[in-house]
């Protein structure tokens, strides 16, 4: 332990700026690929690091060469109690530093912000978690439960390296963990100047990934030919991507909006709350995405020669699923594609949702309101996936709960994966005392 790291006299709310640009100028760019993915393991060695100068000791977890994962325990005051998993992933998409105003590895503080691949997607919550922990260790604070830290890889392709590797090959590390926190909530969206809303992730679409298979039979270019393989296929794939699917509203959304068409004042009619999401601004597409089924074409393959008609054609489509939805649209797609396509799954990974109450979502309300009075907490549900999706497998009910107090105009959605990636500073020490207080309370 260096003086330094331990000095009770350090204010985690400007640690977590150092923490969030040391995390941010480590390259973990998640390519899909084993060979070009190879940052993961020095971040996860940074995190270890970080936790060892304050005595919290943690396993290093490798799923493959340069693929680490990090978890560590810490004892709660109270061992009768289930034990809270906090997790959090330190991969990144890839970045094009041409595109970008600063360098995505440069983790530049500017206007405010600090910028870079992974500034909210999500080194910032990486980051808030060690400090509030590192914060803990120096002034002898204990939380009232068991709090598992796991920072994992890979979330960014399906989580193989990551989460999931780890709850097929270490589950024991989870063992007693009952809830979970991580991302994508706990940010705010501005209904005014006293009054913000806190969309906590209570919910996930499922992923559905498939791809289309047609066939045909090969021939020359240059004849009348009646079974292309190509355009069957297109003919496939144009019916998926021109179809709307039919809304379905759930629980969650229609508890996110009832208490926002509330706040807003906008009427709400259930057999169309199309018309009042279009009215919510930048959240209308994250809020749009989750009351149907959702069906996008993403690649096409078939062919290799010019004046060759291939045999076979291929297409991929990004299927995502509500809440018990998967089986009927599965039904749907194959009704749209007709006999001759077939259709195989490559990812299938079922919804989830919880409810938005009990004493965790009571704790996370508290907290959000201590430090924001003109919080309003409400359950959403996400249309991407996280690595919940994993940890939900062990029976654990998980939440996205990585809280961040945003300015009005930041179009917030657009900075995932987006360009110019970049966290405000304010809104990251906000998060900080925000979970501190959470975590001590939960
Ligand atoms: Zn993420």
């Amino acid at each position: 332990m260096t003086s330094d790291a331990a000095s009770p006299r350090i204010d985690p709310t400007a640690e977590v700026v150092d923490l969030c640009r040391d995390l941010l100028r480590i390259d973990t760019t998640n390519t899909g690929d084993n060979d070009t993915s190879v940052g993961e393991r020095r971040a996860a060695e940074y995190v270890a690091e970080k936790l060892a100068e304050v005595g919290v000791e943690s396993v290093l977890h490798e799923s493959a060469p340069g693929r680490a994962n990090v978890v560590a325990r810490i004892p709660g005051t109270d061992p009768s109690r289930g034990a809270l998993l906090v997790h959090g992933h330190l991969d990144v998409v890839p970045a094009d530093a041409d595109e970008w105003s600063v360098h995505p590895l440069s983790g530049e503080l500017r206007d405010g912000y600090l910028w870079g691949r992974g500034a909210i997607d999500m080194k910032d919550f990486d980051a808030m978690v060690l400090a509030v922990v590192r914060h803990w260790q120096r002034t002898g604070v204990r939380p009232p439960r068991d709090i598992v830290l796991a920072y994992t890889a890979d979330e960014e392709a399906g989580s193989d390296y990551g989460a999931r590797f780890l709850v097929d090959n270490h589950r024991g590390l989870f063992d007693g963990c009952t809830e979970a926190i991580g991302e994508v909530g706990g940010f705010s969206y501005s209904v005014n100047d006293s009054q913000r809303l806190y969309l906590i992730e209570t919910a996930e679409k499922g992923i559905d990934w498939l791809r289309l298979h047609a066939k045909g039979r090969p021939g020359h270019g240059s004849m009348v030919h009646d079974d292309n393989a190509v355009t069957a296929l297109a003919e496939a794939v144009a019916r998926i991507g021109r179809h709307r699917f039919p809304v379905v509203v759930t629980d969650t959304v229609r508890a996110f909006l009832t208490e926002v068409s509330d706040l807003l004042g906008i009427e709400l009619d259930p057999e169309d709350p199309e018309t009042a999401i279009a009215k919510l601004g930048p959240i209308a597409n994250l809020i749009g995405a989750t009351i149907r089924n959702t069906a996008n074409p993403t690649r096409l393959s078939a062919g290799y020669k010019d004046n060759v008609i291939p045999g076979r054609a291929t297409a991929t489509i990004d299927c995502r699923s509500l809440p018990g939805q998967s089986e009927l649209l599965e039904r749907q797609l194959r009704e749209l594609v007709g006999p001759d396509i077939a259709i195989e799954y490559i990812q299938r990974q079922p919804a989830l949702e919880t409810t938005f109450d009990g004493d965790l979502v009571e704790a996370m309300s508290a907290a959000l309101r201590a430090e924001d009075p003109g919080a309003r907490p409400v359950p959403y549900m996400l249309s991407g996936g996280t690595d919940a999706k994993a940890f939900s497998q062990l029976g654990i009910r998980c939440f996205g709960f990585a809280p961040l107090k945003l300015p009005a105009d930041l179009n917030f959605s657009a900075l995932f994966h987006g360009i110019d990636e970049r966290v405000p500073v304010d809104g990251l020490q906000f998060g900080v005392r925000v979970l501190d207080r959470f975590l001590r309370t939960c």
